[in-house]
């Protein structure tokens, strides 16, 4: 899954549905969609490695209706906040001169659209900042324990 379109947006209302069906194809099944690629932007973002960067991403989270995922390794920051052109029938309000990201978005080299997202595309997901502190704890904790294992075997090849 890749985010960020607009196909055949002009025929049919967009039926809620809480699981995608079919497969993916050449097409996105924007007649069955819930408008899901305009309800968000979201920005790619280097990824922490200070306690800096990490103190960052903590304030991103501590924003309503802001999230952080990691996909491939790569860190992005996504703002949930739709598209002032989408209409409530969840139609394209400015469908022909739409940007070209959505024109875009679902169709050629792109993987399969955000209709077909499912939680394991993610390495992590963190929708607020107690969730990402804890991971953030976790890490230190891990790392320290491998901090830890190395220095025993260390010691322990000193001493053979
Ligand atoms: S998420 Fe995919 S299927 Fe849904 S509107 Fe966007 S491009 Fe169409
Ligand atoms: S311009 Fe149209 S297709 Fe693009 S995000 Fe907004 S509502 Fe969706």
């Amino acid at each position: 899954m890749e985010r960020r379109s607009e196909p055949q947006r002009t025929q049919g209302l967009h039926l809620v549905r809480a699981e995608p069906t079919g497969t993916p194809g050449e097409h996105p099944p924007c007649e069955r969609c819930t408008s899901k690629c305009c309800r968000y932007i979201a920005i790619e973002v280097d990824r922490p490695s200070t306690s800096r960067d990490f103190d960052q991403i903590r304030w991103y989270l501590l924003h309503d209706g802001v999230v952080v995922w990691v996909q491939d390794g790569a860190w992005h920051v996504e703002f949930r906040t739709p598209c002032s052109a989408l209409q409530s029938d969840g139609r394209c309000g400015i469908y022909d001169s739409r940007p070209q990201l959505c024109r875009d978005y679902g169709y050629g080299d792109t993987s399969p659209c955000d209709y077909w997202a499912k939680p394991s595309d993610f390495d992590l997901m963190f929708e607020n900042a107690p969730s990402f502190e804890a991971w953030v704890e976790s890490e230190r904790a891990r790392k320290a324990r491998r901090r830890e294992a190395a220095r025993r075997r260390r010691a322990a090849g000193e001493r053979a």
